[in-house]
Parts: structure tokens; sequence; C-alpha cells
């Protein structure tokens, strides 16, 4: 359910207890909002019903009515008498009605609970303590939870295909597949892209590609995600860190505007893996597979690590200082803001351009989107630059203007941050007009001329806030440490802000920029980091509506009531 939906509340008893739930939703959803955990594995929110796993089911029932008079027939309590359904009901394909009755533990389910359990493990391997999903596989929670405990099977398990590539990127093991369909639903009805089908029968049931065709789509890995078993792994991440050693911080996305909302895996400060963090108004449960490549940027070989003066390595604070020198001192000054940075970064960035006002130029990073998790705009906060007025427009990737000031000596000191305007489309000789501080994460043709080398922070290793493509406003939380010696861009940019206002200097956090941004911005009025949902919270975006490329929407797919 997407959140501020409105929807009809109705009352049902679950386990005995009354639940106010929407209407039309299914047992499985409305028992999760009691409370009660309804074990599944074939359904997902985010895909259509199938009922093939038989694991949810419930006991069910309405209370009991008199034919002729229509009131309702009451025990010997004087409480409704209720009429159970002589069989189980599947809780995904069973929808809530006013008053109904549902049993979620009753001595028939877990009977039921226990028969299914034992047919899914008879041919299924004991491989858990080599199965990159121990930790958190849903067959080895039901089976502590629900399974008999023992094995009745004296028979050979059936042997299928082992460590088969469905694609470049995930890894089927079709002695643990469930036979679910889950992978072969979400590559129909959200992709589009039918690759993956079931062949042969009953226990020789199998999962495959069909014929000619490869699991390679950009979101493949999602079905690595909703595999409730270890048959799908991620080739990337298989057999490098056993799941509970991971920590997982929430994050966002970077490759797109879309704001798709992550969580980082890492241990001893090192990133395992990213996946999707559901979040229904920006990206469902899903994200992309180019998306989840993005941590491999930390550890890059070129990556800058050391603040340079000339191309030499030296302390922070020299650093700082001719960077600051050489803002104050210059004649004119231009900046070369980024879509990257975060909404504080770009505050403290319009901050310092108020105090020493400067031409901005802004580098567009746009490409073709994809309809589903990559917009146009390639960068994740362009939106937050134009609420913090340090644009006004949306950029294009014209750097005419900047070129012609520096041809004509208009500018003496450029500040680039995190862009290489050699690929933007300026030359060698054109940067060598001008002193360039440049402040960024990774090295490039622009980082060679520079004057000061600022090293700046990769997503993962800061906090802050980004304003997707719709002015969602999302957090995101450091994962990891940066490399040592680097400090954190806000510190960068507020000590340059300082020396620019001619003040005193103290180390800024993202808290603290936030109650500058909610007492001098329209926008954020009445907003506090600490106060900001997981969920995002929407800042009026309207007066930029007209902007190309502001898609105010993001394409999500939802099926929302259940088929069947
Ligand atoms: Fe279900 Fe996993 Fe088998 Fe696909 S591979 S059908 S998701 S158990």
């Amino acid at each position: 359910m997407v959140s501020g939906q409105k929807t009809d509340l109705i009352s049902i008893y679950i386990d005995g207890r009354e639940a106010q739930v929407p209407a039309g939703i299914n047992l499985i959803e409305a028992a999760a909002i009691a409370g009660k955990e309804i074990p599944h594995y074939c359904y997902h929110p985010k895909l259509s019903v199938v009922g093939n796993c038989r694991m949810c089911l419930v006991e069910m029932g309405m209370p009991m009515k008199d034919r002729q008079t229509g009131q309702p027939i009451l025990d010997e309590n004087g409480q409704n008498k209720i009429q159970w359904i002589p069989k189980p009901v599947i809780g995904c394909g069973s929808n809530v009605v006013p008053g109904v009755h549902i049993k979620t533990h009753s001595p028939l389910i877990e009977d039921c609970r226990n028969g299914v359990m034992e047919f899914l493990l008879i041919n299924h391997p004991l491989d858990c303590p080599i199965c990159d999903q121990a930790g958190e596989c849903h067959l080895q929670e039901f089976a502590t939870e629900y399974g008999r405990g023992y094995s009745r099977f004296v028979e050979q398990k059936v042997v299928k295909p082992k460590r088969t590539r469905l694609g470049k990127r995930v890894m089927l093991d079709d002695e643990r597949c469930i036979l679910c369909s889950r992978c072969i639903r979400f590559c129909q009805e959200v992709v589009k892209d039918d690759v993956l089908g079931f062949v042969d029968r009953g226990s020789y049931s199998t999962l495959t590609c069909f014929p000619g065709k490869q699991l390679e789509n950009n979101y493949s890995l999602n079905t690595v995600d909703i595999c409730p078993v270890g048959a799908l792994t991620n080739i990337d991440f298989r057999f490098k860190m056993r799941v509970w050693f991971l920590k997982e911080s929430k994050s966002i996305c970077t490759e797109s505007s879309v704001g798709t909302n992550t969580l980082v895996a890492s241990r001893e400060g090192k990133v395992y893996r990213i996946t999707p963090r559901r979040n229904d108004q920006v990206n469902d449960t899903w994200m992309s597979d180019s998306g989840r490549e993005l941590y491999k940027q930390i550890e890059s070989p070129n990556r800058l690590k050391d603040f340079r003066i000339n191309g030499d390595k030296v302390p922070v604070q020299s650093a700082l200082e001719t960077a600051s020198q050489l803002l104050r001192e210059a004649g004119s000054v231009a900046y070369v803001g980024n879509g990257h940075c975060s909404v504080e970064e770009q505050f403290l960035l319009k901050e310092i351009t108020d105090f020493q006002p400067g031409f901005v130029h802004w580098v567009a990073h746009t490409a073709e989107g994809d309809g589903l998790l990559i917009s146009t705009d390639r960068t994740p906060n362009v939106r937050g630059a134009l609420a913090v007025g340090l644009i006004h427009t949306l950029p294009t990737k014209d750097c005419s203007a900047l070129a012609a000031k520096i041809d004509t000596g208009d500018i003496q000191t450029l500040l680039v941050y995190n862009e290489d305007l050699i690929q933007a489309g300026l030359t060698k000789e054109q940067l060598s007009k001008v002193h360039i501080i440049y402040l960024g994460t990774h090295d490039n043709e622009t980082v060679q001329q520079a004057k000061v080398v600022l090293p700046g922070l990769t997503v993962f290793e800061k906090s802050g806030t980004f304003i997707n493509q719709q002015f969602l406003v999302q957090k995101f939380q450091q994962a990891v440490p940066g490399p040592a010696g680097l400090v954190p861009d806000i510190n960068i940019l507020s000590y340059l802000l300082a020396q620019v206002k001619h003040d005193s200097f103290a180390p800024p956090s993202v808290e603290t920029i936030w109650e500058h941004l909610s007492s001098e911005l329209t926008y954020f009025k009445g907003m506090h980091f600490g106060s900001i949902p997981e969920t995002g919270q929407f800042i009026e975006g309207k007066a930029f509506a007209h902007l190309p490329f502001c898609e105010g929407k993001t394409l999500h797919y939802n099926p929302g009531k259940t088929s069947n």
C-alpha cells in the first residue's frame, strides 16, 4: 500500500483478536498488519498471486446467522458462533471481508505446514553450511519453526543440475529450487523479459532459461533477492561473506534521479553487496543490477586519497589554506557543481557563492531512461541544487559559456566539485589558463591540471540527503569509513566558507546544516534531518514542474489486487 493512500478499514478477527485492516487485501497482508506472520514462499506483495506453494494455509470462518431471522447464532458464552470452512484456505489467494475470522495457528494448520515442509524438503539438498542463503533463507527458517525435525525419506533424492549460469550475474542451483515461480513472474511482470520457465514434471520439474535466451536484463539480480531459498545466487557475492556478519546501512542509489532505496551491506569497513530497500513510492522492492555495482567505486584504483598542491602530497591544512587563499584572492571565480553532491554540500557551496560571488556552471549527465528505475537524469540530486538556489534551471551539456569566460580571461580560479571538465568538453589548454581547486573522489584529466586537490568521500562513506525526481527528500547513511586521513566534504566546504566569510571554522554536522536549511530556505521550512522519515519527505516541487526531465513520477510496478 502506498503511504498516504486512503483506504477503507474493515474489522476482522485474527486468532480471536479484532484488527482493523484495509478492505480487499489478502490474508497474509492482513495478518502482517496485526503483527502475525503467515509463512509463505510463492507469494510476493509486488507480484501476481499463483498460490502454488500452499505454505500459507490458514483456517477461515464467518459468524453464523439464523437463516430465517438473519440473527447471529450465539454460543453458550454469548459469543458469535463461527462457521469454519472445513478445509484450510491459502492466505495469499483469499481476501478479507468484514467480520471474517482467521486462525493462523491451530492443530490443523500446523499439520498442513508440517506436510508442506516435508514435501519441500524431500529433494532439497542438505547443504546449508555451504549455501549463501543460509541466514536469510525462508526454507531454513520455516523448517525450524514448522518442520518435523527429522526426515522419513529413505529413497534416493532426485538429482538436478548444479551451478547453472542463467546469465552473467545469476547462478542457479536447481536442486535447491522449490518451484515457487517468483523469479519467473518477476521477469514476466516487472521487466517484461520472459526468459525463465519450468520444464519436466513432478519431482523432475526444473527451472531453466528458454532455449536461446539468457537472464541478462539489468534487473536480473532482483530474482536473487526474491528467491526464498538459495537456488539463485549473485555471482558477484556468492561465497564472499556470511550474511549474519554483515551490517546493513540504509542508503540511496546514485545511479539516477529516481532515488532507489538501498541497503549497503558491509563488514569491517568493506562493502560486500547492495540490495534494494522497500519504498512503495519510489522503487517498490526493486533495483537495477548496474546500481548494485556502484560500491566498487570505493576501492577503485583511481580513487583520490591524498591532499595535493601542484601534484605533490601535502597535509590537509596546507591544501585547505592554499585553496582558501586562491578563492579569496581571485579577482573572479567560477564554480562547477555536481548533481552527485548531497543537499548539505550544495547548500554549503551556495553559501560560498554568496560570500565569494562567481559564475556557477553545472554539467548535465543525461541519457535515455529505461522506463523502470533508471531515469534520464543520471545524477541523484539535481533537484537539491534547484531547491537550495544554487542553480535556477536544469543544466545542459553545453560548456560554451564557461569556456568563453576562461578564454577571455574573465575567470582566474575555478572550484570544481567532482566533475571532469575535459570530458565535459573543455580543452586542456583552457584549463591551463585558470587555477583549479578540485574537490572530488576520483582521478581524471581535470584533476591532473588542478593546483589544489581536495579528496572527497563517496556516498557510502558519508551521511546526508538527496532530493529525487519527485522532489522527495531522502536520507542516506554512512556505511563504511572513508580512506584514512580524509575528511567529510561538508568539513572541507565549511572550512572554505569560513575563510571567505572571514569567520572561524567549526566542524559541521549534517544535523546542524539542516538547522540552517530549515530556517533559511522556503522549501525546507520546519524540516529537521532527524525527523525525515525513512521513506522520505516531499517538498513542494511545483515551482520546477515546468522544467524538462523533472519527470515528477517514478515508474514502478504494482499489480494491485490479488489475481485469484
Ligand atoms: Fe522460486 Fe528460487 Fe526456484 Fe525461482 S529459483 S522458482 S525464485 S525457488
